[in-house]
């Protein structure tokens, strides 16, 4: 068993709350920087800064899996992630057809910035990518690994977004692997409302908007294969 150290939620400058510095390249080399083996760039709603961030994880020493955080139609965030960048980008089509055809407004929300391997400008996305999809807390798992991918619940412990908050209950029915916690001292507070909590894998990672925010070591699995543990193949 190895320790492998990651961060499996991001947002880059393409999420309208994610900062402008958060560019492919500045990004990947902080992650390379604090020393993280794993990491996930994952945008709110849209993977479309992942085929510039995979270019750019070519010549670096990370895996870099591509993601997504999917909003639910109970505005309910979840974590996906995908084996590659074909399985995310396919998903991406998807979703954005399950988005409201709301156009962004830069001036309040920010900008959407799809960006290219050398962190240059190349189009904005147009629709606001903080709405809810219509896609519910009941079909996402089995929507995500139609694509290859697997998911997750972010934040459990966020008083917005999340599936207490939200719904004020957890179902093995929803099928997750997996769940993530933004502070580790809360597990506790949640797990006995978790049916089968002992079976699932806890996560933890920076849901950074700014740079500083990357985790740095402090989010670690022991596992002999990082990708096998989370169940992607
Ligand atoms: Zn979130
Ligand atoms: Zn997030």
């Amino acid at each position: 068993m190895e320790k492998v150290t990651y961060d499996l939620h991001t947002h880059s400058a393409l999420s309208p709350c994610g900062d402008n510095d958060m560019t492919v390249n500045n990004m990947l080399h902080m992650a390379v920087l604090n020393g993280l083996q794993v990491f996930a760039i994952t945008d709110h709603n849209s993977c479309k800064n992942c085929p510039a961030a995979m270019e750019v994880a070519k010549d670096l020493p990370l895996d870099l899996i591509p993601g997504m955080e999917l909003c639910t139609s109970e505005e309910v965030h979840v974590v996906c992630l995908f084996p590659q960048l074909d399985n995310a980008m396919a998903f991406d089509a998807y979703v954005h057809d399950r988005l409201p055809a709301v156009e962004n407004q830069p001036e309040i929300f920010g900008e959407q910035r799809i960006l290219n391997a050398a962190d240059e400008i190349i189009g904005y996305e147009p629709y606001l990518l903080i709405n809810a999809t219509t896609i519910s807390i009941e079909e996402v798992g089995g929507l995500v690994r139609h694509f290859g991918g697997i998911c997750y619940p972010a934040h459990l412990d966020k008083s917005s977004t999340s599936v207490f908050s939200n719904l004020g209950y957890f179902s093995a029915d929803w099928g997750f692997g997996a769940v993530e916690f933004a502070d580790r001292a809360r597990v506790a507070e949640f797990a006995g409302r978790i049916p089968g909590f002992d079976q699932l894998l806890v996560l933890h990672s920076s849901d950074a908007h700014y740079l500083w925010d990357i985790a740095q070591g402090e989010n670690f699995l022991f596992c002999n294969n990082f990708r096998q543990a989370l169940g992607l193949y």
